[in-house]
């Protein structure tokens, strides 16, 4: 066909040969998706994965990063969302509805409560919060209305293990479908279908991204049939990824689990030093007897990862433990984790957990992938300013 200077911009001649190979996924960008003619346009189906119809409903990137998430939770399905929080609102919107009940532990993560009390005060849902440690005695919270148990082990905050073989079993015996967030051991140190879970949401923000540069989230399932419920909502709701982000999340994943193991590493020889500090009451680390929950933690899992609470000696006052926050080097100031950078963040549990018993200002630390002993000796020399 004779072409304009301004249509060859367009439609140039040259198409790159057939056979080109490299370990990094391809990234394909795309809105649309060209079909090859209008029988295949017509018996296109957005659900079916073996097909391309739309940039939003998948593209070789996206579809190649979902495989790998399901197949190292160990599930069959995988949808990904824009960020961790938007993978969580999904699973709300996809399986609750206007006189609908769901469950949520009192430690979980803060913005997931804020969605239960825009879904009660707004849509109709009650959403009603339990004591992480239940255990079996979440039965006794089950009502015929409810139809979701939020889960998340630990709680990134509080970091209290639940007994979730228990909750699980609990749920199925009434119908009710468990989502487990399992963020905080990016599914390498908890397996949560062997726990019994029907839902797996991971924040890839943290470790699997390992970058502190990407924002995303997954949910993972082992059936089909809730796979398509939740898939329903994430079309409804145009769930899409960029496929710059999904590469970003992709190289991530060769190193994570030796990452994971050096994080976990070093935060233990963290924790055990602050354990032994007189500024320090308590140790909030799953892998500690001190950690609400921790014999659920040795039942069930095999890692622990960077993020742990302390809680500071109640005689030391907020204005004092917000210096030692301040006087830190080596950490960030900042919410999140699973980068290289060690993070800290102070946190005004009371205002967030009316039932909170504990006393003294409550610390996060996220160890990061620095040396060790600059991490202790950068803590010991902020500890002095109290
Ligand atoms: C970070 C996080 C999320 C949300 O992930 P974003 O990608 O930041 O929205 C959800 N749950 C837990 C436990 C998290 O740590």
């Amino acid at each position: 066909m004779k072409k304009s200077l301004q249509t060859s911009l367009i439609h140039p001649d040259y198409t790159a040969p057939e056979g080109f190979d490299a370990f990094p996924p391809a990234i394909h960008h795309a809105s649309t998706v060209l079909f090859t003619n209008v029988a295949a346009m017509r018996s296109g189906d957005w659900k079916n994965k073996q097909s391309y119809t739309y940039g939003l409903h998948g593209t070789p990137t996206t579809f190649t990063l979902e495989a790998r998430l399901a197949e190292l939770e160990g599930g069959t399905h995988c949808l990904l969302a824009p960020s961790g929080l938007a993978a969580i609102a999904m699973v709300d919107f996809a399986l609750l509805k206007t006189g609908d009940d769901v469950l949520l532990p009192e430690n979980v993560y803060n913005p997931n409560r804020e969605l239960g009390k825009w879904l009660s005060n707004d849509f109709g849902i009650t959403a009603r919060y339990y004591d992480p440690l239940v255990g079996a005695g979440i039965a006794g919270l089950i009502q015929p209305n409810t139809k979701l148990i939020w889960t998340e082990a630990p709680g990134s905050v509080s970091m209290e293990v639940p007994d979730l073989p228990a909750i699980c079993k609990a749920a199925h015996a009434r119908g009710v479908l468990v989502a487990l967030d399992n963020t905080w051991s990016a599914g390498l140190a908890l397996r949560g279908f062997d726990m019994g879970v029907d839902i797996v949401m991971q924040a890839l923000t943290k470790y699997q991204s390992g970058g502190s540069d990407v924002l995303m989230g997954a949910l993972v399932t082992r059936d089909a049939a809730l796979n398509e419920r939740l898939a329903m909502a994430h079309m409804r709701l145009g769930m899409g990824v960029s496929a710059d982000d999904a590469y970003l999340v992709m190289r991530g994943l060769p190193s994570m689990k030796l990452r994971f193991e050096a994080h976990d590493a070093s935060a233990r020889k963290v924790a055990a030093w602050l354990k032994a500090r007189p500024e320090i009451t308590r140790v909030l680390h799953p892998a500690f007897e001190d950690c609400p929950g921790h014999e659920n933690w040795k039942r069930d899992f095999t890692g622990a990862g960077g993020l742990f609470s302390v809680l500071f000696d109640a005689r030391y006052s907020e204005e004092q433990t917000d210096r030692f926050v301040d006087s830190l080097e080596l950490f960030g100031l900042g919410y999140s984790w699973g980068g290289a950078n060690s993070l800290v963040m102070p946190y005004r549990i009371k205002a967030i957990r009316s039932n909170w018993t504990g006393s003294g200002t409550l610390v996060r630390f996220n160890i990061g992938l620095e040396d060790t002993a600059d991490l202790i000796a950068d803590i010991e020399r902020a500890l002095a300013v109290l």
